[in-house]
């Protein structure tokens, strides 16, 4: 079983609607499992309608949870917590929203009133679509667990995928370079790189690039869009002949991508155009990588 992961150093660069075109065609003649991995902004959910069969909290961590049976109000919580998480009036309460889970109240309080409960700060689930299971999650607003629970979802998706003897997870990943782009690369066995061809584009681009060559997961290139500016376009290619990297194609810019996503469908099952077929050789190329 392989595992690919989607990924770019930018939003917007149109990987989601890459990965949903490389599942489709995937689909067509392997067994297939896909994650979402942008649970900050899941969105693969979006153009595969999936239907949820299994949901299950997230835990993130703790949160301190004060017992008014046993607190005796003498404040000490309050002046102990450096987040101002400790609400104090008639009684004595954990705003949630603030607490850091640093445990320092429970340590502190002599009445022994403070527990430090789970916190769930999302859920993941597992969901039915036409290409085949999809795991995919969503963090609750303002947790900041996204690596954690990437991690998690990554983890069930690849647990199914061996159960089930797939020969392909495909991960669509998160935006960027930070802790959920790296929870989503580590152990990866290719890193599809989508580019867009903008200056910051190619610029996110080398910082993804980078994150996959410290972790020591092979990266390939294609560029979206890439008709809106030939001379970036130029330089992604000339990046990849520098580094020896496979420049795997490059997919025109085209209104068709967006009519295909409110039909709720991936562009290759929509269209035949140049877009649908730049994506099919991209996927002729990767799947020899399979074989
Ligand atoms: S330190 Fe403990 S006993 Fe004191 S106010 Fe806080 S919860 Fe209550
Ligand atoms: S666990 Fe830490 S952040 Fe949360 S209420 Fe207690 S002292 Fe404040």
């Amino acid at each position: 079983m392989k595992q690919w992961v989607v990924l770019s150093g930018k939003g917007g660069t149109g990987k989601t609607s890459v990965t949903a075109a490389l599942a489709h065609l995937a689909a067509q003649e392997r067994r297939l499992v896909l994650a979402d991995a942008d649970v900050d902004a899941a969105n693969l959910e979006l153009l595969l309608s999936p239907e949820v069969v299994e949901a299950q909290d997230f835990v993130g961590g703790k949160v301190a949870a004060i017992d008014a049976a046993r607190c005796t109000a003498c404040g000490r919580c309050v002046e102990v917590c450096r987040f101002a998480a400790i609400v104090s009036g008639d009684t004595y309460r954990v705003d949630g929203a603030a607490c850091e889970g640093c445990a320092a109240c429970r340590y502190e309080c002599p009445a022994e009133a403070i527990d430090m409960v789970d916190r769930v700060s999302g859920r993941w689930f597992r969901s039915e679509t036409r290409f085949g299971p999809l795991f995919h999650a969503r963090l609750c607003p303002g947790e900041e667990n996204s690596g954690k629970l990437v991690a998690q979802v990554k983890q069930r998706a690849r647990h199914l995928a061996w159960t089930m003897q797939a020969d392909l997870l495909l991960v669509d990943g998160p935006p960027g370079t930070g802790c959920p782009a790296i929870a989503t690369i580590t152990g990866a066995d290719l890193a599809l790189l989508v580019a867009e061809p903008t200056v910051s584009g190619v610029h996110d681009l080398r910082r993804v690039l980078g994150v996959a060559r410290h972790f020591g997961v092979p990266a390939a290139i294609c560029v979206n869009k890439a008709d809106i500016n030939p001379a970036r376009r130029a330089e992604v290619e000339s990046l990849c002949r520098e580094e020896r990297l496979p420049f795997l194609g490059a997919i025109p810019y085209d209104t068709v991508v967006t009519r295909a996503m409110v039909c709720q469908r991936a562009v290759t099952e929509y269209d035949r155009g140049p877009v649908a077929q730049a994506l099919r050789a991209v996927w002729e190329c990767l799947r020899a990588g399979l074989e």
